[in-house]
């Protein structure tokens, strides 16, 4: 195992034991992220499991899923090559959005470990409570604040784009992925180049 997917494996060691918040009461298991280990991988946080994914215990599996991957491969990535993770590792009941208090539980205990251990150099922060388990606060109006790229001083990218529920739901915040699209091409050309130097 490289050293990251070991930093990684550790950082969610005892996961699917977790009790520390009422989502795990709602949920079959907590749901543990898919995808590449490699240290600067792209993350890409989701709000929290949905159904299909509490049942197979596999993030974005379902329609969101879909979404995903084939925009993933639309801006030159497969899934594969993504590490894929939610900001709260339960489903919770009829999808309800999870509480303030189970957002900032479950990030800052898990989210914020696999962050530190991967160190990806693109996030995709999918929807406001992706956002908020992030950072810890919501920006608003959140419409406005979608389709952003916030490119830090080391080089590593935020993209932030709605939930893509909503965006297979409605134009509005479909066109903030495609808005964002020819530049993030030109990124992930960019980022792919530095991973594999
Ligand atoms: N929606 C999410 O936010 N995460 C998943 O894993 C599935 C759907």
């Amino acid at each position: 195992m490289s050293p990251s997917a070991c930093e990684i494996v550790k950082a969610l060691e005892g996961l699917d034991k977790c009790e520390l918040c009422t989502a795990r009461k709602e949920a079959r298991q907590p749901v543990y992220p898919v995808g590449s280990l490699k240290k600067g991988a792209p993350m890409v946080i989701g709000r929290n499991p949905g159904k299909q994914e509490d049942r197979d215990g596999v993030p974005f599996v379902g329609r969101a899923g879909q979404f995903l991957n084939q925009y993933l491969e639309r801006i030159g990535f497969k899934r594969e090559e993504v590490y894929i993770t939610n900001t709260v590792k339960c489903h919770t009941k009829n999808d309800r959005p999870p509480d303030p208090i189970e957002i900032k539980t479950c990030s800052t205990r898990w989210l914020h470990k696999e962050g530190a251990a991967l160190k990806p150099l693109i996030i995709f922060i999918l929807g406001q409570d992706s956002y908020k388990g992030l950072f810890g606060y919501r920006i608003s109006p959140w419409i406005e604040q979608t389709g952003q790229i916030i490119k830090y001083p080391n080089g590593s990218y935020v993209v932030v784009l709605p939930h893509p529920s909503g965006a297979l739901r409605n134009k509005i915040w479909m066109k903030r992925y495609e808005m964002v699209e020819p530049e993030l091409r030109e990124i992930v050309k960019e980022v792919k180049k530095r991973l594999e130097g």
